[in-house]
């Protein structure tokens, strides 16, 4: 990886490839067969790494990759996915588009304008290239608004050089609300159903993400789901399909005491004064703090696992360091000892959506903001059971 391998380490994520390749089969047996696997891997799949992920999922049975910019997309064709279909989940720049074609990858297209540059780009390039449509249906980003689509789909029909493979929306709210995903989904359909030109059967015609699933329909016209979260066995919403599928955390972010010792009552810990002790205390510092991707924002709010049992933070969490109230344990810690900031410890446990609401966030944001400090180390064993 880098020279500072060599060192032992501070704070590091390990990731459980196996239990990836688990997630994703359990994933893909809640749906029907025909449904085709969209494998999410954007912002470093998740911050499990590009690398490991996609190339894991090469061999695990997935469909297609859909990242966010032809960047993401460039490192998938070195990793040696020639082959592979990939999809450009946000809109590509004029810049950027001469990729495309270089690496043969999907952009996603919003607009009438988007249509006809890249129309004319591959008929100036004696290329074709296969796109997907989006379409707008309560979102509010990319897409075109669904009243609007029929424009967007006329270009499409007399583009010359462009090929529909896919018409696909996104879903704003779909871990809680059932009923505004329900009318986004109507207002899909609908729009599809106005283009004559098209057989939805040879397309890809997909909507849903990991939240979509709580209200997915066996019998719908979709033919894919773009799955991110939930193949990394995160589950953050109680109500839902998410429940039904067996998934499990892959992911655990583990770090060491560097010091314990005993501070008096009323010590102020940390930078701010914003912890008073209330009686005597020993405190345990961590070797981690925001610049490994603890937020900040867990100071005095947030739990490290140490002998399997919950210790809280104590004061301010800061760049490289985090304090933490290890009165309560029977048995003090060592210096040197391990501590588990997300993950399992000796029958405890820490789970992202847990540390993400501590924090005030959610669990996309929490794996994005784990830091280039932290080293990622691979579990790479044979996926069973
Ligand atoms: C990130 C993303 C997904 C995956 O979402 P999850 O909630 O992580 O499953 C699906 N579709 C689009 C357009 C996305 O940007």
């Amino acid at each position: 990886m880098n020279g500072l391998d060599q060192f032992p380490r501070r704070c590091w994520a390990e990731i459980d490839l196996a239990a990836l390749e688990r997630n994703l089969n359990a994933i893909k047996n809640a749906l029907p067969p025909r449904i085709r696997y969209i494998a999410v891997v954007k912002a470093d799949a998740y911050g499990h790494g590009m690398h490991q992920t996609v190339a894991r999922l090469m061999q695990a049975g997935i469909d297609m990759y859909g990242v966010a910019n032809v960047a993401e997309a460039a490192t998938i064709r070195e990793i040696g996915g020639s082959g592979w279909s990939i999809l450009i989940l946000g809109a590509t720049l004029r810049e950027e588009a001469q990729f495309l074609f270089e690496y043969d990858l999907i952009p996603t297209l919003s607009s009438v304008e988007e249509v006809r540059f890249l129309d004319d780009l591959a008929e100036k390039r004696d290329a074709n290239l296969r796109v997907h449509i989006k379409v707008d249906t309560g979102m509010g980003r990319l897409g075109i608004w669904h009243e609007d689509a029929d424009e967007l789909f006329e270009a499409m029909r007399t583009a010359k050089r462009l090929k529909l493979d896919g018409i696909y929306t996104h879903f704003s709210h779909a871990e809680t609300d059932v009923e505004f995903t329900e009318r986004q989904r109507r207002r899909f359909m609908t729009a599809i159903t106005r283009v004559n030109w098209i057989n939805p059967a040879e397309l890809l015609i997909h909507a849903d993400n990991s939240a979509g699933l709580t209200s997915f329909s066996r019998e719908s016209a979709y033919n894919a789901v773009r799955i991110g979260l939930l193949q990394f066995g995160i589950t953050p919403y109680a109500q839902s399909l998410f429940a039904k599928v067996p998934t499990n955390p892959i992911f655990s972010f583990k770090t060491r005491i560097s010091l314990v010792k005993r501070l008096p009552a009323g010590t102020e810990v940390s930078y701010g004064r914003t912890c008073r002790l209330k009686r005597e205390s020993r405190v345990a510092i961590l070797c981690a703090g925001y610049g490994d991707g603890i937020p900040r924002s867990l100071s005095n709010k947030g739990f490290a696992l140490i002998q399997g049992k919950r210790c809280p933070y104590l004061g301010r969490v800061t760049m490289d360091q985090t304090i933490i109230d290890v009165t309560d344990l029977e048995v003090s810690p060592q210096a040197g000892d391990e501590a588990c900031l997300i993950g399992f410890q000796d029958g405890g446990e820490i789970k992202v959506e847990q540390f993400a609401r501590w924090a005030g966030t959610i669990s996309w944001e929490i794996l994005c903001s784990i830091t280039k400090r932290v080293p990622r180390i691979y579990k790479t064993s044979i996926a069973t059971g």
